[in-house]
Formats: C-alpha cells, structure tokens, sequence
C-alpha cells in the first residue's frame, strides 16, 4: 500500500483540480474522505479529516488522534493537526479548509491563534446543504471562522500587535543552561551523539514554541527505532485549555511522516522547557509517553532564555 499523503505540492494540487475539472476550492471537499483515514481515535472511532489550502498553493491533511489509557484532553483534533502540519511544512497562511464535521468549540479557538483567522474560510463537508451540493455540481460552500465564532476572544484581548502567532516566525532565544550535564545529561559513552541530536531537536523545536501568554516556551524531539527525528513545539491558546502539548505536536510529526505502525517505535525522547517555569511540560510529557511507548526514553533538559 502506498504511504498516505499529508501534503500536496501546489503544482500537482492544480494539476489535480484541473484533470478532475474542479476548482481548488471544489478539490478540498474531494479529498476529506481520504484524509479520514489517515486519523487515528481508538477511543471514539470517530475519524475526523480536514484538507487545507495554503497561500504556497500547497494541498495539508490533518485527522485526529487519540491516545487509549489517558484523559481524553490529551487527543489532537483534525484541525490542530492540519495546523501543525503547515507548522512543519514552514507554510505562512491557512487560507480555508475543507473538514468532515463541523469544527468544535475547542479548534475555533484554537484557530483564533493564527494571523487574520477571521477571514479562513471553512467547508464542512457534512452539513446538508453541502451533501446535497456535492452529489449534484461539486458545490460547496465555505464559510469564514468569524461566521463559526463571532465575539471572539483571542490573541487580540491579550498580546501585543507585534507578538508573533502560529504560523509566524518564533525565535524564541532560548538556550541550555549549564548545568544540564549534572541534571540528567546523556551518558556519552551510549549512543551519546545520537542524544546530542536529539537534544538540540527539542531545542530546536522549543525556540519555535508559540508560547506567549504564559512564557513558558517548550519543545519535544522523539526519535523512532530507525533513528528518524520528530520535532513538535508546544502551542498556546488565549484561553489555555486548546494549548496544544509538544509531545502532541511531535507526534503529528510522527504520524505524517507516514509512520502507520504504533507509536511503541519511539525510543528516545528529549523535552526542552524553562527551569522552574509556571507552566511544565515534564510530567505530563512523561505520562503521555509512558503510556504510548512504555521503553521509551525520556529526559529533560532546561533552557533559558536570553531574549524574550
Ligand atoms: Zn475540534
């Protein structure tokens, strides 16, 4: 079988569109049965598929994950998959997307993180105007964010105009502190280079963490038994409880890459976060993978930061 696909170039997106006589626009509603399937809720059972254009012309896919033996707030909604996955993609806009059901209360707010998300234009492919639509012209109707959230409450009450949202560049300015080698510092003589790369992966990933409200940046880098590399920054929201996890982000990584096997393939894990920060990852962080992957490794290495 063919790995699934989570990203489209732009020139086959068109490509694509023009030999099914389709608008980009009509394409997206087309292609959420096949994201579906590319979720993963074991929970639930309840596949969830959202397929996004970017302002590149790029096609994204997104669906959602669960995660058995742990409380459901630990799973990854569709859309903050496919949000994600434009973050690895290093994709500047979300212009609209196409998704299975209508999106929650959560992702609407999760959304408010990301520049102008008033104006993304939503098609859910589910409602009854839009069954209708597609079976008889390829219709479909989009319909922006602030149609799906008047009266918001976002980024705008809190922050700055100038602070960076998601899908904007972060550098944070965070580097480790010294004493990292006496506080759970890899053992050089054991895969000691492999860890080294793993460590400045979860950094990597921690000076791109979206993480104003609480200043609390963080970042995860998980490695597979093939010795593959997955980063995933951690993802605030105005109104904290859509945050989005850094392992959960790593794992997005995870899961696009193609990966379709268990997650028991994760080996090595590395959290970079603040020293002493309000907000901690580490325990939650070590729970999640604990459950998912039970051997794998997991340490903890602090930053600080010389700017922010
Ligand atoms: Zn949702």
């Amino acid at each position: 079988m063919d790995r699934p696909r989570f990203v489209i170039e732009a020139a086959e997106a068109e490509s694509f569109a023009q030999k099914s006589g389709l608008t980009i626009h009509q394409l997206l509603p087309t292609l959420v049965k096949s994201a579906k399937t590319l979720a993963r809720p074991p929970i639930s059972n309840y596949h969830v598929g959202a397929v996004g254009l970017g302002s590149s012309g790029r096609i994204f896919f997104g669906g959602n994950i669960e995660f058995p033996g742990l409380p459901l707030h630990h799973s990854v909604h569709a859309e903050q998959f496919l949000v994600t996955n434009l973050i690895l993609n290093a994709e500047p806009r979300l212009q609209c997307f196409a998704v299975s059901s209508a999106p929650c209360g959560h992702c609407r707010q999760f959304l408010q993180e990301i520049r102008n998300s008033s104006d993304i234009k939503i098609c859910v492919t589910s409602s009854d105007e839009n069954t209708k639509q597609q079976q008889e012209d390829h219709g479909c109707n989009y319909y922006t964010l602030s149609h799906f959230l008047p009266d918001r409450f976002g980024p705008d009450d809190l922050l700055e105009k100038d602070v960076p949202l998601i899908l904007e560049t972060h550098q944070n300015g965070l580097s480790f502190v010294s004493d990292n080698d006496d506080d759970g510092g890899y053992d050089k003589c054991c895969n000691g280079e492999a860890s080294e790369s793993l460590k400045f992966a979860a950094l990597e990933a921690a000076n791109k963490s979206h993480a104003p409200y609480s200043k609390c940046p963080s970042g995860v880098a998980i490695m597979d038994s093939e010795g593959k590399v997955y980063k995933g920054s951690y993802m605030e929201s105005a109104a904290y409880n859509p945050s989005l996890g850094p392992v959960q982000a790593a794992l997005v990584a995870y899961v696009a890459s193609g990966n379709g096997g268990g997650y028991e393939r994760i080996v090595d894990a590395v959290l970079v976060e603040k020293e002493g920060a309000v907000v901690r990852q580490e325990h939650t962080a070590r729970l999640l993978l604990q459950v998912i992957s039970p051997k794998c490794q997991f340490k903890v290495f602090h930053c600080k930061r010389a700017s922010f």
